[in-house]
């Protein structure tokens, strides 16, 4: 599949005059997603820790659609530098019509191992971060009449995975927030979740290092075990995951609320 080519699925257009802000979008996802919604049209400031990987993505981004990009530093684990940055950005660039929530995933092993302290980073870059953020574009998105606001977050909001239990506590707690939300929100900004099933990033390939680690298991049966969970029997390409996302980002989105939607293959059995 040529997502970003021939198999491209959206209107070059779709997302023009747009303003997008990817967080975590350095790799991964968040990256793929950045390139889906500028090759829809739209201005995607993208974030993340990494000055010089988000320039050579904005270098990319250049190539694919007509907007105009932009790389912002920001860590999403300093709750307190969020509000002004965004402030500025906004002043810089106008407001944001679409938001995609997403930043590293905890690491793996067993909930009974982690101690308290383990919980407050991934609480912070995600779920104190999307709430930082939510709170200082919803205003300017209702003024607007526009708003798109996409978690990335995981399957395990369904079903919990095994030995990532502090993962599965974050997602459940950042889909209860956005379901919350999507009663309050104003009519015009939508709000939904993105489930990514096995998607290959960097972030598979931490946690199949630290299940080998653990377990001694090789990285090809790891892989194996995975890929017997799933009935299209291979990795899930990002862009498919960004795919996704872009939809639920387009005016003809505006009817789909409080959903979580998986991109997992299949795995999931729950209904
Ligand atoms: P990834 O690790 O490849 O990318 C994460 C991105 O977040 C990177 O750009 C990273 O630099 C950024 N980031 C991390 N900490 C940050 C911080 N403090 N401030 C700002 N940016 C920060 O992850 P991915 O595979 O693209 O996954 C995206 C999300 O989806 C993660 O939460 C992940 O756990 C979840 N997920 C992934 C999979 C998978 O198979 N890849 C499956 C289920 C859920």
């Amino acid at each position: 599949m040529d997502l970003l080519g021939n198999d491209y699925p959206y209107s070059t257009n779709a997302l023009t005059g747009k303003h997008v802000l990817v967080c975590g979008a350095s790799k991964g996802i968040g990256a793929a997603t950045a390139k889906m919604m500028a090759k829809a049209g739209a201005n995607v400031t993208v974030s993340a820790r990494s000055h010089d990987a988000l320039v050579s993505l904005c270098e990319e981004l250049s190539e694919l659609g007509s907007g105009e990009h932009k790389a912002l530093v920001l860590d999403l684990e300093e709750t307190a530098s969020i509000k002004p940055t965004i402030q500025t950005l906004v002043e810089q660039r106008g407001p944001i019509h679409i938001l995609v929530n997403n930043a590293g995933g905890p690491p793996g092993g067993p909930l009974l191992s982690n101690s308290v302290e383990d919980f407050e980073a991934p609480f912070k870059r995600h779920l104190h971060a999307a709430h930082t953020l939510v709170q200082s574009l919803a205003p300017a998105m209702e003024k607007i009449g526009y708003g798109r606001i996409i978690q990335i977050i995981s399957t395990s909001v369904k079903e919990p995975i095994p030995n990532i239990g502090l993962s599965n506590t974050l997602r459940g707690a950042m889909a209860s927030w956005a379901k919350s939300l999507s009663r309050e929100l104003a009519p015009c900004i939508t709000i939904n979740n993105v489930l990514p099933g096995f998607t290959d990033t960097e972030r598979l390939d931490s946690l199949a290092a630290s299940i080998h680690e653990r377990t001694g298991k090789s990285l090809d049966d790891v892989h194996e075990g995975w890929m017997s969970q799933v009935p299209i029997e291979r990795l899930i390409d990002p862009l498919e995951t960004a795919s996704a996302i872009t939809f639920l980002a387009l005016p003809a989105s505006g009817g789909i609320r409080g959903v979580s939607l998986a991109v997992d293959g299949g795995r999931l059995r729950s209904i």
